[in-house]
């Protein structure tokens, strides 16, 4: 049965005053467009499930566009047009962004240039993290980093998708992938003086709705200990597998983040760094009551303990309960669990810990 009404189908440039004919004159190449964006692989990217109905490449989901629960929301994808029969509202993927969004159809336009940016930057740094996971046991030097800060689980090291930078070789692989030094520098992949970013460096990809959307690598020599590519560092890292626990502890590295996964606690995310950025801080308080045990370094100078508190401060004013966890003084978790701790003395710790 094809469920999409045949009207929707109509051809907008047929249209004189449509907006396709408007934006001719801007350059925009519409058909490029909605060709390098698949409505269907927008849509699951934005976490949309559809069934298949029919022979044909329809499917069908709830509508992202109104509360629904029967599904009514109809794709096909060989055609790339929408129809829900609920809201009885249907269209292109330009139609789709502007109802979901509430913009023009010139702000969907540009909204849609930026995914495609986002897109191709986040395959770009995909494959850079794969060049660096195939790294990681050529380079012994890595493998004993790792082993030295306590992490040993070869499968938690895989599902981190850790990998290693050993310097001077990545420009020439993703050269010979096809991609442009122009490119290469405006992710920050390269430097200004054509040399790989990342040298020496263990490395994380941070990930957000299943994309590498940044890259974090620790220097394992005496370079500055921690780069990230000059851009956003995301989302709290993993939150799409903690954010279902309503107990969560947050820690400043990733190391500390490794270990703690290592000894079963899944309920580990971190914001590199003390710093919270707002959208952060908004999955903290989404679904609203988490109690969040702060797991920060344990300075003598004091500095992480400050963090701690402002911080502790800041999630209760939002309305989050806050604990800081004592760790014993000169560790971070990371180098707790690389002493030698357990899952139980950690615990122990966050016995101990304290709300304000
Ligand atoms: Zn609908």
């Amino acid at each position: 049965m094809a469920s999409i009404p045949s009207h929707e189908f109509h051809d907008l440039d047929d249209n004189m005053m449509s907006p396709e004919k408007e934006f001719a004159a801007m350059d925009v190449d519409l058909a490029q467009l909605k060709q390098r964006i698949p409505l269907l692989e927008y849509l699951q990217r934005r976490n949309w499930t559809g069934c298949r109905v029919g022979a044909q490449q329809e499917f069908v989901g709830l509508c992202p566009l109104h509360p629904d629960t029967r599904p009514s929301f109809y794709v096909n994808a060989r055609k790339n047009l929408f129809y829900c029969h609920g809201c009885q509202r249907g269209g292109d993927l330009i139609r789709f962004v502007e109802i979901s969004h509430h913009l023009s159809f010139r702000e969907s336009l540009a909204y849609l240039q930026r995914d495609i940016a986002v897109v191709a930057d986040s395959e770009l740094l995909e494959k850079t993290a794969a060049f660096y996971r195939l790294q990681l046991h050529r380079h012994p030097e890595a493998v004993e980093y790792l082993q030295q800060r306590g992490l040993q689980d070869p499968d938690l090291i895989e599902e981190l998708g850790i990998g290693y930078a050993p310097g001077g070789n990545l420009r020439r692989h993703l050269a010979d992938l096809g991609y442009s030094f122009a490119l290469l520098r405006r992710t920050g992949l390269i430097n200004h003086q054509g040399r790989d970013a990342f040298c020496r460096r263990v490395m994380f990809p941070c990930r957000q709705q299943g994309r590498v959307i940044n890259l974090y690598g620790r220097s394992i020599g005496t370079a500055f200990p921690h780069r990230l590519l000059p851009r956003s560092k995301g989302g709290l890292f993993a939150w799409e597998s903690v954010r279902a626990f309503s107990t969560v502890i947050l820690v400043e590295g990733l190391f500390d983040l490794a270990v703690l996964w290592q000894a079963d606690f899944r309920n580990v995310t971190c914001a590199i760094g003390t710093h919270l950025t707002p959208a952060q801080l908004s999955q903290l308080c989404e679904p609203p009551g988490r109690c969040i045990y702060i797991a920060f370094d344990h300075d003598a100078n004091q500095a992480g303990q400050q963090a701690s508190r402002l911080l502790a401060r800041l999630l209760e004013s939002t309305g989050l309960q806050a604990r800081i966890v004592p760790l014993p003084p000169g560790h971070d978790p990371n180098s707790y669990f690389a002493g030698g701790a357990t899952a139980s003395d950690f615990l122990a710790c966050m016995e101990q810990s304290q709300s304000l």
